[in-house]
């Protein structure tokens, strides 16, 4: 488990992902094609940036990593928090002062007449997930280098900002709830789902380039295929439908993990159980539960709030006993009182999540959960996060201490100096757990090894390999 939280703060800069297509292009970069670019926020703009950067990419425009190197900074953007906002306005502000050319894109992007106002010298601003605005604005401004088809071979996974091994498989624009302290749905619009066979297709296209773990995301993944109606689409030319079920049958049939996250308690998720249960998919579950007080969970106008979670996790778990579940929780939501805490508090002991996230409530420029009465007092909230950390602690502890002597596949994702550091089933990469396997030197980084548990703490487990003579085959039991 982990606390440290999903954070709109928390971003990939222009170091990042560079080292990765630094590596992807040893080639001489040409001067007057050189583009610099930052991306900050979540996963999905995360991917909206390698979309970007693919385009460009095959266009023969180069990636460079450093301000002075760019003929061009594009900075994509995050405004899902007022910190982020201001996060966003400074990186624009930085690549301004440092190289004078800078093209805006992102979430922050539908607010341009609050970027001119600090930055009136950006070439010019796109809202989120415009990709073609954002090439043809570079277009403009840079003009497109002649082909060489030798030099600016792209490969076919496109230009990946993750490490090698995983990827975002991005299913679903917006969303069609309207939960009261969020403002996506008004950045991002209603819900549309991508065609399932051209998210197969980009599936078949990662696992083809060496991808061994495809992390599914959306605003929402249960809702997936419900503004088509869950209509009939094609792939390699069979009938597939557009919804969540299908989706995961066709990926658990690639032999590779596959992690759904941001999915709701349903009664559609009671379908992919049994997929969990026969390790087509991984059976881990990303919920963004938020809250167990029905009162808070109605002022907060949740997606599933009136479902009955707690008998949905039981049946789940008979179903499948291994599944993990992961989680985040607001504290200090307006209104929240003593008793709707507890509630909380309550639900965290019956529900023994594995992995659990939390933060306190705070304003977002245009949430409607602004006006709503009853505040909570910023001493408040950190004396409540401080017991709702205390709480998932002890669980965590205990949960992972469990662990101890048991047998998982640990997928590799770095080997530093002092060993191995990995995941298992139970850990998706950057906000949960690790696996470290101390003076492990022997693998490389997308390695699938079987690992014996020999030590925990509250967050992480340590384990020696087993199995020395083969790495596992990823078909086989997880
Ligand atoms: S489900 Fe709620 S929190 Fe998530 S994107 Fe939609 S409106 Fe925002």
């Amino acid at each position: 488990m982990t606390v440290e939280t999903f954070t709109p703060n928390k971003t990939t800069t222009l170091e990042t992902p560079i080292k990765i297509l630094e590596a992807d292009s040893p080639v001489q970069k040409t001067k007057g094609t050189r583009i610099g670019f930052v991306s900050l926020g979540c996963p999905k703009n995360l991917v909206d940036s390698e979309r970007i950067l693919t385009q460009l990419r095959t266009e023969g425009y180069d990636v460079v990593p450093t301000y002075n190197d760019s003929d061009l900074v594009i900075v994509n953007t995050c405004g899902f928090i007022d910190s982020a906002v201001q996060e966003s306005l400074d990186t624009i502000g930085e690549a301004l002062a440092e190289n004078g050319k800078v093209i805006v894109t992102g979430c922050l992007g539908i607010k341009e007449d609050e970027i001119r106002e600090v930055h009136p010298n950006v070439l010019a601003i796109t809202g989120p997930h415009a990709y073609e605005e954002v090439v043809n604005q570079v277009h403009q401004h840079l003009p497109q280098p002649e082909h060489n088809p030798y030099l600016n071979l792209v490969p076919d996974i496109g230009i990946k900002l993750t490490p090698r091994h995983y990827a975002y498989l991005k299913i679903s624009e917006g969303c069609n709830h309207r939960c009261t302290f969020c403002i996506i749905p008004s950045m991002r619009g209603d819900l549309v789902s991508r065609p399932i066979g051209s998210i197969l297709d980009e599936a078949q296209r990662l696992k083809n380039a060496g991808v061994k773990e495809l992390l599914v995301i959306s605003q929402d993944t249960s809702a997936y295929g419900v503004d088509v109606k869950n209509k009939t689409d094609f792939w390699n030319g069979m009938p597939v439908k557009t919804d969540m079920k299908s989706l995961c049958e066709k990926l658990g049939e690639m032999g590779i993990w596959v992690r759904l996250h941001y999915v709701y308690p349903y009664p559609s998720v009671d379908k992919i159980m049994p997929l969990m249960a026969e390790g087509k998919i991984l059976p881990y579950l990303d919920i963004p539960f938020q809250h167990a007080s029905p009162r808070i969970l109605k002022l907060m106008k949740r997606p599933a709030a009136a479902e009955r979670t707690m008998d949905r996790i039981r049946a789940w778990r008979e179903v499948c006993p291994d599944i993990v579940i992961r989680s985040t929780f607001i504290v200090g939501f307006p209104g929240e009182t003593e008793e709707d805490f507890q509630m909380l508090l309550d639900f965290l002991d019956e529900a023994q999540l594995d992995r659990v996230g939390c933060f306190k409530y705070s304003d977002v420029d245009g949430a409607k959960a602004n006006d709503l009465p009853d505040p909570v007092s910023e001493d408040l909230k950190q004396l409540r996060y401080n017991r709702f950390m205390e709480k998932q602690s002890e669980i965590s502890t205990a949960k992972l201490q469990a662990k101890i002597g048991l047998e998982y596949q640990v997928i590799i994702d770095e080997v530093t100096p002092e060993g191995a550091v990995g995941r298992c089933y139970a850990d998706a990469p950057e906000i949960d757990g690790n696996v470290h396997l101390t003076d492990e030197f022997d693998v490389e980084p997308g390695d699938i090894i079987w690992a014996q548990i020999i030590h925990s703490n509250e967050y992480d487990l340590w384990a020696v390999k087993v199995d020395d003579d083969e790495d596992v085959e990823l078909t086989e039991e997880l």
